[in-house]
């Protein structure tokens, strides 16, 4: 059951204590059971990653601009740090609960380990609708939570970043608040952040261009061409706009594309290009001139060979799954199948690039910002993206191995090689004291 929206100047029930265990942390707990038989040795360790290391949840109190003092609830949970300082974002949203962030946590552990960057998983987040907000109330807001939870964070001890309704502004205020607390100008604190203040060339499009480039491996390995393949997108922001547009420099023809103001199709491709300053302009797809509007739900079954869900968790579902035409599914959004549906398209003999692999390009170049801020030397654009591809490479080359060798689907085989290079993390250093 839901909690009540908290309102300004209502005490809620904390969702905490309504925590759902057939919600997202009870999906990941099936993941991790799921891996468990392929741990070998290291099985012994396994319930280190059912439980997070740390849980903190926070009262949030501010001052509105009409004088009324609103509370919100706050949470940053450390799921493990066996393989270096706590790393994952920051989401405000009026559903958020402890639940999510706990298994969004989980799966950032998962995700680092998988591209092997040196950082646990960590997660964050406020119940709140931004939206709702002033800005001086959402500023308030974000620095009452960044001093709250400044227990926790630090370049050296959990690293927060964008998530959904956060952004570089939202980063400005954070490194600014704990800069204030600890006297100094602490940059790696954060990642996300403007260029200006430490941020990263190449960081807005990594997560699109890892993505693409996940896809165009696994294309190689199915002898799938890219040249003339037909993509369907759903969401065209960040993740989806720029996925979409470096397959169409690609050669590959984008189809169909949905977002929250329409679906839009065209067998013969769309003109990318002048999709993408369309949202530009007026922020979405709804209304562009060259291309059919489609229904909403037919957007599933169009034909093509590669479908991108960008957008939402849960959009792939057991009610569509079925109808799926694509050979290839590659999520770029967080959690956009469900496992009913997971099941459904293996059984189809989709392939399904599972986010933990397909979307861990953003904290790839999260890394080489927190680098940076470090090192205080920055590197160029080409060098960012050629190092974001190697990474890529490698660790997709890595998960397809052992997914041939155990016979399991991609999901599995990434779990199985994160969970085991964390584990061996944890036995390695042993238990303190
Ligand atoms: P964004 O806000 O830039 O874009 C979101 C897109 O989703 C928009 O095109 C929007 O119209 C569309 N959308 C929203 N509601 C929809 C609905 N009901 N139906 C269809 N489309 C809808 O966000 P983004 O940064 O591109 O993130 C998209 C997804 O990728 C999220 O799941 C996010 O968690 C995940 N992700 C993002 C990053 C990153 O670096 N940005 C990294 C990892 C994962």
């Amino acid at each position: 059951m839901q909690t009540p929206v908290p309102t300004a100047g209502q005490h809620a029930i904390p969702s905490y204590l309504q925590a759902d265990h057939l919600g997202p942390w009870g999906i990941y707990l099936q993941q991790v059971e799921r891996v468990t038989p392929y741990l070998g040795h290291l099985a012994r360790w396994v319930e280190t990653l059912k439980r997070p290391k740390r849980i903190l949840i926070v009262d949030v109190p501010i001052e509105m601009d009409d004088g009324r003092i609103a509370h919100f609830e706050g949470y940053r949970v450390q799921h493990n740090l066996s393989r270096g300082p706590g790393k994952g974002g920051v989401r405000f949203h009026q559903d958020v609960t402890l639940s999510e962030v706990m298994a969004l946590s989980a799966w950032m552990s998962v995700k680092n380990a998988a591209v092997n960057v040196p950082y646990g998983g960590a997660k964050g987040g406020i119940r709140v609708d931004p939206k709702t907000l002033s800005r001086g109330e959402l500023e308030r807001l974000t620095r009452r939570y960044t001093s709250e939870i400044g227990l926790l964070i630090g370049p050296t001890k959990d690293i927060p970043a964008p998530d959904v309704n956060t952004n570089g502004q939202i980063m400005s205020w954070m490194m600014d608040t704990y800069s204030m607390n600890v006297g100094a100008t602490a940059t790696g604190v954060v990642t996300g952040k403007p260029i200006d203040l430490g941020g990263s060339l190449g960081r807005v499009e990594a997560t699109g261009r890892g993505v693409f480039t996940v896809g165009v491996e696994a294309a190689k390995l199915t002898g799938l061409p890219v040249q003339g393949a037909r993509v369907a997108v759903q969401g065209f922001g960040n993740v989806g706009g720029t996925a979409g547009k470096l397959f169409a420099d690609a050669g590959a023809k984008i189809v169909a594309v949905q977002d929250h103001t329409g679906s839009i199709h065209n067998a013969s491709g769309l003109d990318v290009a002048a999709l993408l300053s369309h949202v530009a302009e007026r922020g979405g797809v709804g209304g562009f001139a060259g291309a059919e509007v489609m229904d909403s739900d037919d957007f599933w079954g169009v034909d093509c060979d590669i479908l991108i869900p960008a957008a939402l968790e849960g959009q792939i579902t057991k009610d569509n799954a079925g109808r799926i035409k694509a050979k290839m599914v590659i999520e770029g959004a967080n959690g956009p199948t469900t496992p009913e549906a997971d099941d459904i398209l293996n059984d189809k003999g989709v392939l399904v690039l599972p986010d933990v692999i397909a979307n861990a390009g953003g904290v790839t170049v999260s890394y080489f910002e927190w680098v940076q801020d470090f090192s205080s030397f920055f590197w160029t654009e080409d060098e960012i993206n050629a190092r974001l591809v190697r990474i890529m490479q490698e660790a997709f080359a890595g998960v397809w191995q052992v997914a041939h060798e155990h016979k399991v689907s991609l999901r599995t085989a990434t779990f199985i090689v994160a969970c085991q290079r964390i584990l061996h993390a944890r036995e390695m250093r042993g238990l303190y004291p």
